[in-house]
């Protein structure tokens, strides 16, 4: 599809580029709604294939980052950058590079603020800030609210406990049967906090020491990746890569929900309408998973951390109000969060 129909299927918004020579330079940024605010979203800085690859990349992001922010009632759009990584790029034109990104931020105006994404490090967010203010997520030294994830984690099992109200009737954790795929920043926080609240956890990941660790220290029951999925469980939460429910696992879910911290969980927006059709609670994944934009949202005003999770805990009575629509009209809770989202936005539903 053409670059510029593609922007106008999503509902775009303005797309700026950024060369520079001298440093290999070559950045879009992707403005994809600002009615509610400046834009918000992180700086991906991976390889891609072709600038049009690189730029479909940015919309797509975006687009899902005016969800998430509207979803969490944060006063922020939905933006995101995306530097097409130089191959072999030495570390000491990395720093200049990031300079001249952080120029290149700063003038947007504060239109657009960056955060870190794959490929940027707390390091780099270092560097831009010095050059705009506009600059989300340094370390704590410099003014930043420093590593999200702990706090996604946090908000992640605020989803499930809403979850696990609404589906199983149940108060507390205490005994819930949790299935984590991915014990990576996220993953592992939340088992470990899970853990805290009694629930009994099965888990998996292609890294066996962090399987070792949560078997030892959680008492939890390990299982090979390709098997997470189909555990007999209360809850399967994804939190490892995107594409998790799809025409392969769905048909093998024994849970009763699905709610995790990893980014795309549904592979296709049909998956959303599978789940939903099998009786499985699905918790929208940008609606669950965004206490890391909350808690870089916060910073932009004046960061407190008791302030970060106090809204954080606020995904609970999101996810709540999700699953009351979705159950009271009878749609996919992916469709309901869309449409709360697009009623706030553009004034109608679009799916
Ligand atoms: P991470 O890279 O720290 O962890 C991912 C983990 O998944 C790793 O331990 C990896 O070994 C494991 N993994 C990879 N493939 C696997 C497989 N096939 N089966 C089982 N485990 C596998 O990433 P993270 O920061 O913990 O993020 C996890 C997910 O949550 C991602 O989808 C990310 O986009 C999403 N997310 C993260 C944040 C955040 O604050 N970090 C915020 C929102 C969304």
């Amino acid at each position: 599809m053409d670059l510029f129909d593609y922007a106008n299927s999503l509902n775009f918004g303005e797309v700026h580029f950024k060369t520079d020579a001298a440093t290999g330079l070559q950045a879009i940024v992707a403005l994809h709604n600002l009615s509610q605010g400046p834009a918000i979203g992180g700086c991906r800085f991976i390889e891609y294939p072709s600038t049009a690859e690189a730029t479909r990349d940015a919309l797509r992001l975006a687009r899902g980052m005016t969800y998430k922010a509207a979803i969490s009632g944060l006063p922020h759009g939905g933006g995101k950058a995306v530097i097409m990584r130089p191959a072999n790029l030495p570390p000491e034109k990395r720093k200049r590079l990031f300079e001249v990104f952080g120029e290149f931020v700063d003038s947007l105006g504060g239109r657009y603020i960056t955060a870190k994404d794959s490929g940027t490090t707390v390091e780099d967010i270092n560097t831009i800030r010095r050059h705009t203010p506009h600059a989300l997520g340094a370390s704590p030294e410099q003014g930043g609210s420093g590593n999200p994830s702990p706090v996604t984690a946090f908000g992640v099992r605020r989803g499930i406990e809403a979850a696990a109200r609404f589906k199983l009737g149940r108060e507390s954790l205490e005994g819930v049967h949790i299935a984590i795929q991915g014990l990576g920043a996220v993953g592992s926080a939340l088992a470990y906090d899970l853990h805290q609240l009694g629930a009994r956890l099965s888990v998996a990941d292609i890294n066996p020491e962090t399987v070792t660790r949560c078997v030892r220290e959680l008492d939890a029951t390990a299982l090979d990746v390709d098997q997470i999925h189909a555990i007999d469980c209360d809850i399967y939460a994804p939190c490892a890569l995107g594409g998790a429910i799809n025409d392969t696992t769905l048909p093998q879910l024994r849970c009763q929900i699905v709610a995790g911290a990893a980014n795309n969980q549904l592979l296709e927006d049909r998956h959303g309408l599978e789940l939903h059709n099998r009786g499985i609670l699905y918790a929208p994944d940008y609606a669950i998973n965004a206490g890391g934009l909350i808690n870089v949202a916060l910073e932009y005003v004046g960061y407190d951390r008791e302030r970060a999770l106090a809204k954080t805990s606020e995904i609970y009575e999101t996810m709540l109000a999700i699953f009351d629509r979705a159950s009271s009209e009878n749609l996919p809770t992916d469709v309901v969060a869309d449409r709360i989202v697009e009623e706030k936005i553009f004034g109608q539903a679009l799916r």
